[in-house]
């Protein structure tokens, strides 16, 4: 900037001489105007100074009259340096204040488009971080969505849970996260089955040393999420038998109907990822209530309100199963027909009420006396059935004996009476008597016919 006003003056000093040397005429009159206009050319150059800008106006505009009156000199020869260093010095003046105002605005344009460019980057920045914000959440809701999704289309627990761990691990760190399922034997909860997720999987088949009796006895007063370290709670550490590898424990109560149904605990998850969980838990525990009544009504539906035996439809499912599956791998299995004797004057001596529970107390005789595969129904009134898969003639033998013998010498005992009961078995072996399941029903039928017409309390086995 400065090198444009210095080439300015200069040249506005040199047009200056150029017309003094073409039209002076007034020898020594120019001589002292160009004194004077020397120092102030310089001046304004050097300092660009208001008032001294003035003052040059002014002094060339008192002098002029002057100096062209008393030495009488021609007018346009003496105004043509005057005029012309006049209009260049306004020129520089006008320059200079344009230049700075320029400059000014221009700074002040530049700090404010620099500060609007700065808010927009913050902005923007903002932005961003919200739409990165949205899109996390949107993928949470989606996760979300999907698990519970995937949950309600579930029937078992350890199909949520699977669907829970799937979850948990693409979204927290954890050693292990365990679904404890509780059953309430009032006015207590206990144990009734634990799922267990690993993170990392461990080598080898890995036994649960956690206490849940004593998980079970801290939730249930409070019933309040818990989250305990090793150092702050070495004795609950102890209490619940928690391995050496746990530092953090949390356990998180499912609540249904304001009952604890399950818990669901955590090993190694940090504090801070405890709170997604809870509220992950929430939904959760509905899962859990909805699995639980699944089961409840699948109970009621399948079995005997009175005996807990399987009811005739659904045993007539898994006897002709049964039947399937002999057939194939050519297995024996053996059909027993139990029905109990002179049940009629039982309920005739002690009333039907006295004749349920002998018929409860029977049922579960049976239930005892066989085999987890086994499949025990109550298959009418007093008549129970059995089907006892992969088993030998010999063997049903003894089975069939065992129930018998059990309920003659079992005392019946239900509202003050004391009595004794037996009962008659027929019984059919596949593939030896028959080999459909009709047939089997009817020889097992025919055999029991057989026992009671040799004076019951007998095993009959079919005879063509
Ligand atoms: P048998 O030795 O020949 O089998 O004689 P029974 O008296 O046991 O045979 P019957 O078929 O004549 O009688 C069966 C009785 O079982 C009749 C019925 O009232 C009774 N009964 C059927 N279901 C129930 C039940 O749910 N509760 C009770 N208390 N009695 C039942
Ligand atoms: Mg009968
Ligand atoms: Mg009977």
């Amino acid at each position: 900037m400065r090198k444009i006003e210095a080439m300015y003056t200069a040249s506005a000093v040199l047009i200056m001489l150029v017309f003094h040397a073409v039209y002076s005429k007034g020898g020594l009159a120019f001589g002292y105007v160009n004194i004077f206009l020397f120092p102030i050319a310089a001046a304004a150059y050097l300092c660009t100074k208001r008032f001294l800008l003035f003052f040059a106006a002014a002094f060339t505009c008192i002098l002029y009259p002057v100096f062209t009156a008393v030495y009488e000199i021609d007018g346009l020869n003496a105004a043509m340096p005057i005029v012309t260093f006049g209009s260049l010095l306004f020129a520089t003046f006008a320059y200079k204040s344009f230049a700075e105002r320029l400059n000014k605005d221009w700074e002040e344009t530049i700090a404010k488009a620099e500060t609007a460019k700065r808010d927009k980057v913050r902005e923007f920045e903002r932005l961003v971080s919200f739409e990165n914000d949205v899109r996390d959440k949107e993928l949470k809701i989606i996760s979300l969505y999907e698990i519970t999704k995937q949950m309600s289309e579930s029937l078992k627990f350890e199909d949520i849970f699977n669907v829970l761990g799937v979850f948990l691990k693409d979204n927290f760190t954890f050693r292990r996260c365990e679904l404890v399922i509780l059953k309430w034997d009032h006015p207590a909860a206990r144990l009734d089955r634990a799922y267990s997720i690993w993170l990392e999987p461990p080598a080898g088949e890995r036994r649960n040393k956690t206490d849940h009796e004593a998980l079970i006895k801290m939730l249930s007063d409070d019933r309040k999420v818990t989250h305990l370290t090793r150092d702050a709670d070495p004795a609950a550490f102890t209490d619940l038998a928690l391995e050496d590898e746990i530092n953090e424990f949390a356990a998180i109560p499912l609540l249904s109907e304001n009952k604890m149904v399950a818990i669901l605990t955590v090993e190694n998850m940090p504090k801070t990822d405890l709170g997604k969980l809870v509220i992950l838990s929430a939904q959760f525990a509905l899962e859990i209530k909805k699995v639980l009544l699944y089961e409840t009504v699948e109970e009621l539906a399948l079995t005997d309100g009175l005996t807990g035996l399987f009811v005739r439809r659904y045993f007539m499912e898994r006897f002709n199963e049964e039947l399937y599956r002999s057939k194939r791998y050519k297995f024996k299995f053996v059909f027993l027909m139990i029905d109990i004797d002179d049940f009629k004057k039982c309920n005739d001596t002690y009333g039907h009420l006295v004749g349920d529970v002998v018929l409860k107390e029977t049922g579960r005789i049976m239930k005892d006396s066989i085999r987890e595969i086994d499949l025990a129904s109550r298959y009418g009134g007093e008549e129970f059935a059995l089907v006892l898969p992969e088993t030998t003639r010999e063997g049903a033998r003894l089975v069939a004996e065992r129930i018998r013998k059990r309920v003659e010498d079992n005392i019946f005992k239900a509202y003050d009476e004391k009595l004794k009961i037996t009962v008659s078995i027929g019984m059919s072996v596949y593939p030896e008597d028959t080999s459909d399941s009709r047939g089997m029903i009817e020889t097992a039928d025919a055999a029991l016919y057989m026992a009671k017409k040799s004076g019951k309390n007998i095993v009959c086995e079919y005879k063509k």
